[in-house]
């Protein structure tokens, strides 16, 4: 459905060929699995065994490394097909693909050898972990503590909402380092902490971390959201991100750079749940009649529709708009927020206009579209509120923009 004149949404022949391949096994193997898997909150084991063949962990991580090497760009576009089918399919890819874009950009020569090959293969999957249970949006308040005893830094705090909390087998963590640093964001280091996939409470080189049950949310089933505690962790040194000479109290700079690539990604999710819940509507209000005639026919609905149509569009334009800058080497900082803020606000509005649409039927588990009426609010939150995101927005504007 996406205009292929246009500069923004045009594909390459590598492009098409690769989102061709993924919505196919999105239509095949996602979408007939999602709504079991949401309805018992149960991980897909099988989609993300034919990810890993698919090569769907390794998209951005360079082929030297055994990952495809493509860009954000096709990357956008591999997410939007994925989130079409389940968003919590795209969230197992997600911050794993912040993590490796943490590897690749600040991490060193030995870190990069170590991780990002079994990283490619999705063999060790990555989640990304600043929220705690005190603060979301106020990241330089976080109080988990890293303190250095001999060739370790010991690690003390608890981690909230960790998106692959307990399948992932790296994690990458903001944690203090220096709590006397004024600003408080200049005394924060990335550790790459790991820990056994699957492990509730993890033994051995990983003891001191663990994994409460997963939290129970009113969508994004599937894909686990957990607590992370860490009591006297053991993160050896070598595991500071960048190593401690470049890496050490740059943390949070590393953070915010890798969420302006995220931003990209939640921005593509929202694009793919929208154009799946406008395929949903199209169908839908050429199945139902009322009043001797198909809904599609009243002009009320063909407005929805065509709001609906011209959201996704709009929104499609401005994420590849943010995913391409970034890729020429350009400033993106603003565009990925306002991809970001636009497209999971009109995420949610499509959603709920197929709902409507779908009338009583929508407010059944029997139909899809009651699954996305649940999923699509996430993307007004995960990486940044929309309060947020119109902060980093105006404070972008105002800098480019100086008088
Ligand atoms: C399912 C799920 C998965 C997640 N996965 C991860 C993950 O993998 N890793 C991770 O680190 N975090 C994750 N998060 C956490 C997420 O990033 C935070 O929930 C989000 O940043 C908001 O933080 P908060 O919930 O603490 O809300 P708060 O920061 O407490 O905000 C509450 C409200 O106040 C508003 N607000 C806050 N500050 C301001 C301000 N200055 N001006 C105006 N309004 C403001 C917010 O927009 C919001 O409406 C996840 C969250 C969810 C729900």
């Amino acid at each position: 459905m996406a205009v292929a004149s246009e500069p923004y949404t045009e594909k390459t022949d590598e492009q098409r060929a690769i989102t061709e391949m993924v919505r196919q096994f999105v239509d095949e193997r996602v979408l007939p699995i999602a709504e079991e898997h949401d309805h018992e909150d149960k991980f897909p084991e099988a989609v993300v065994s034919q990810m890993k063949e698919l090569g769907l962990f390794g998209v951005t991580i360079p082929e030297e490394y055994g990952g495809m090497g493509l860009d954000l760009t096709t990357y956008a576009m591999i997410v939007e097909e994925l989130s079409r089918g389940w968003i919590s399919v795209s969230g197992i890819v997600n911050t794993h693909f912040i993590g490796s874009y943490l590897l690749m950009k600040f991490g060193t020569g030995e870190q990069r050898e170590r991780f990002l090959p079994l990283m490619a293969n999705g063999d060790v999957r990555a989640a990304f972990s600043l929220s705690e249970p005190g603060l979301g949006s106020d990241v330089q308040a976080i109080s988990t503590r890293a303190k250095r005893d001999s060739e370790d830094w010991v690690i003390n705090g608890t981690k909230m909402w960790v998106t692959n909390g307990l399948m992932s087998g790296l994690v990458f963590l903001l944690a203090k380092s220096d709590p006397d640093a004024t600003p408080p964001y200049k005394g924060m280091t990335c550790f790459i902490t790991e820990k056994e996939p699957g492990a509730a409470v993890n033994e051995g080189a990983f003891t001191g971390l663990s994994v409460p049950p997963k939290i129970k949310k009113m969508g994004y089933k599937g894909v686990e959201s957990t607590e992370l505690v860490y009591e006297d962790y053991r993160c050896p040194a070598q595991n500071v991100l960048g190593g401690e000479e470049d890496g050490l109290n740059r943390g949070f700079g590393q953070m915010m750079d890798a969420l302006e690539v995220g931003r990209v990604n939640v921005a593509a999710r929202g694009v793919g749940i929208a154009q799946r819940a406008l395929e949903l509507a199209l169908r839908y209000s050429q199945e139902r009649k009322t009043f001797g005639k198909q809904i599609a026919d009243h002009q009320a609905i063909q407005f929805k529709l065509a709001d609906m149509a011209t959201k996704v569009e709009a929104a499609r334009l401005l994420t590849l708009k943010a995913a391409r800058l970034k890729d020429a080497g350009q400033r993106s900082d603003l565009e990925a927020g306002m991809a970001k803020l636009f497209a999971s606000e009109i995420g949610k509005e499509v959603v709920e206009d197929a709902f409507r649409i779908h009338g009583g039927y929508g407010y059944s588990k029997e139909y899809e579209i009651e699954r996305l009426y649940r999923d699509a609010p996430l993307l007004l939150i995960g990486e940044g509120t929309s309060e947020i995101q119109r902060m980093v927005i105006g404070k972008k504007l105002l800098q480019r923009h100086k008088t």
